[in-house]
């Protein structure tokens, strides 16, 4: 049985199985409570890094795959999976993962299809108090701009919302020459662990605003993205001449509270 890459699913399948273990490997999450926490891996296609991860008794697998082709695939070369009900067919964009089990999914894992990362991580934030760590490949540049921080050009709205809820590592890049068929782009892992924070210290809402408006006109300076919130206090002096890419998620916060 074959399944042929599908370049509307964004499917390139990993080939090289020291990389994939080494995904695998990168997950650290323990649960507290004695129970193994639920690792839920987007996107398995064939399985290249499904057969690492359900070689690690400390984590209960569950995977959610798009393609038709692929998780007849997996169900026939994954029967343990298949067996337990944990091979789910969907879109992990539409389904409800509170409904999708009766556990939530401290762990998310997988190749990303990379077409819709950015949307897997602003669903992941919406369920942001379930997911302690992420360990995922995506385009390196996108790995580049989620991990690092202010004071560099990758830095955005994507970086500072991850941010302030995950400690991001960047952990290895991996050439596009590991794929069929190989991606346009290059690669890269990282892992996000949850940090200790529950809510941001100011209205959330406007926070987003905030950050998404200055980023929106990235290279002008505070004082012209923002000119219809600024008030003249003093509070919000030091952030006037400014551009959003000098701004840590405690001085978004910090601006957020002299707006409000
Ligand atoms: N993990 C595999 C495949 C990675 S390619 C490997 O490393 O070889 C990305 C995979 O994500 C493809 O199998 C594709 O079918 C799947 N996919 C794409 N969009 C998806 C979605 N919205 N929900 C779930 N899976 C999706």
């Amino acid at each position: 049985m074959y399944v042929k890459p599908k370049k509307n699913l964004g499917q390139h399948f990993l080939t090289d199985l020291n990389i994939a273990k080494r995904i695998a490997d990168s997950i650290t999450y323990t649960s507290t409570d004695g129970n193994k926490p639920v690792c839920l891996e987007i996107g398995p296609g064939t399985g290249v890094l499904t057969q690492f991860l359900i070689n690690r008794s400390d984590i209960d697998l569950s995977v959610i795959e798009i393609d038709r082709e692929s998780v007849e695939y997996l169900c026939a070369n994954f029967p343990t999976l298949y067996n337990e009900n944990r091979i789910i067919g969907g879109d992990f964009l539409k389904v409800n993962l509170n409904e999708l089990l009766p556990k939530s999914f401290p762990i998310i894992c997988g190749n990303f299809p990379y077409n819709i990362s950015s949307q897997i991580f602003f669903k992941i934030l919406d369920h942001k108090n379930q997911v302690r760590e992420v360990v995922c490949m995506l385009q390196r540049e996108v790995a580049e701009r989620i991990a690092n921080g202010p004071g560099t050009k990758e830095y955005g709205i994507l970086s500072v919302f991850l941010q302030a809820y995950y400690d991001i590592e960047y952990l290895f890049g991996v050439d596009r020459s590991k794929f069929n068929p190989p991606p346009k782009v290059q690669s890269a892992v990282i892992r996000l662990k949850r940090n200790g924070r529950q809510n941001l210290p100011c209205d959330e809402a406007l926070f987003r605003r905030i950050v998404k408006e200055s980023f929106g006109m990235r290279r002008k300076m505070l004082r012209n993205s923002l000119s219809q919130h600024l008030n003249g206090s003093a509070a919000q002096e030091r952030f006037l001449t400014l551009r959003p890419e000098q701004l840590s998620v405690e001085d978004f916060v910090e601006l957020t509270n002299s707006i409000s």
